[in-house]
């Protein structure tokens, strides 16, 4: 069970994180550069990775970081022009860090997933970030395979409650520790947070559901025949990053369904650690294409896992259903067939 101390001390770090990477997104605009997987990241994904990891070495040195980013790309001769800007953001939280101690805090995102540690996404829906979609940094702590804090910093999200007659969302802390409820607040200044509860819905046709908006990063085949056969009204809503939890949690959508592109795709451990405490906590429900409970034990990768669907909770059972019903889960039971290339293929 979590202590005391994390929420407050990681949320804080979670913030100016968030702050940082959003002006980042307004100084430099979409700048990015290609890992060597071909995706894309940006001066933001380090910077903000860089400072979360230096932050929580100093408030929790014993506790490893696993984190999407290493400094590798840093380090080549395209990668190290983006140094110097990394450098100049980063420091103006942390005035006395150099380029070595930049470089070794991104490092610590090497950490190995034990018992007790922290995962970070620092910008999770990179795509969002340079398209100018939704992008979140999140930040989990699991304890024993499962995420008891989980922390989603929402530049550009907030709930609507919260916006008032604001055109402007100036962002939002989306947050929850495992039995104590889930919350938002605003992302700059320190209002009281507001409590988080998932929507009523319980008839599939009337459910608004969620999805990524990059549409290679699922199986939209699949998608839509679940959709499909559950009668639901209403077209799909297209959104980057946690930040689709962080609208299931805040009941501005009731259903989310991640259907893997391919069948051997397994999810990375901090795609979905923060939001999947946070909408438990709000009330929802979070498991793999086969209902089983995601599994934070099992590396870098939520190895044990086929896809996700989350939901409002009363829709879960209808979706689990739906999916058992088209059969599509066998590529998830045997990646030898094969027939599953055929079935699925890269999109
Ligand atoms: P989303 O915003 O829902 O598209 O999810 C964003 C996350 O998808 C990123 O943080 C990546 O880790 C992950 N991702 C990247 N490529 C793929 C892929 N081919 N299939 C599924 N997820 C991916
Ligand atoms: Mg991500």
């Amino acid at each position: 069970m979590a202590r005391p101390r994390e929420l407050p001390a990681a949320l804080e770090v979670v913030r100016d994180a968030a702050i940082l990477a959003g002006e980042i997104r307004r100084a430099t605009g979409s700048e990015a550069f290609l890992k060597s997987d071909r995706s894309p990241v940006t001066v933001a994904d380090f910077a903000v990775q860089a400072l979360v990891a230096h932050r929580l070495s100093v408030e929790f040195p014993d506790d490893p970081l696993v984190a999407e980013e290493d400094s590798s790309p840093l380090r080549t001769a395209d990668g190290r022009g983006f140094l110097a800007p990394i450098l100049d953001v980063v420091r103006r939280w942390q005035p006395r860090l150099d380029a070595d101690r930049l470089l070794s805090a991104i490092d610590r995102g090497a950490g190995s997933p034990g018992g007790r540690f922290w995962t970070l996404d620092p910008i999770d829906g990179t795509e969002g970030f340079i398209r100018d979609g939704q992008y979140v940094v999140a930040l989990a702590l699991v304890e024993q395979g499962r995420p008891e804090i989980g922390i989603l910093g929402c530049p550009r999200w907030a709930p609507l409650a919260a916006r008032g007659d604001a055109a402007r969302v100036t962002g939002a802390l989306v947050f929850a520790g495992r039995g104590r409820g889930a919350f938002s607040m605003p992302l700059a200044d320190s209002a009281e947070p507001t409590p988080l509860h998932v929507s009523a819905v319980d008839t599939p046709a009337s459910a608004r559901v969620l999805r990524s908006f990059e549409s290679r990063h699922i199986d939209l085949d699949m998608f839509n025949r679940i959709v499909e056969a559950l009668a639901v009204k209403a077209p799909p809503a297209l959104m980057d990053s946690q930040a689709k939890h962080a609208v299931l949690a805040a009941g501005e959508g009731d259903l989310l369904l991640r259907v893997p592109a391919r069948p051997d795709f397994r999810d990375t451990i901090w795609d979905q650690a923060a939001g999947t405490v946070i909408l438990e906590e709000a009330g929802g429900r979070v498991t793999d294409l086969r209902g089983a409970a995601l599994d934070f034990s099992a590396g870098r990768l939520l190895s044990g896992n086929y896809g996700v669907v989350a939901s409002n909770g009363h829709l879960h059972a209808a979706a689990l259903d739906a999916i058992g019903r088209l059969g599509g889960l066998r590529h998830a039971h045997d990646d030898r067939s094969p027939e599953s290339g055929d079935v699925i293929g890269e999109r």
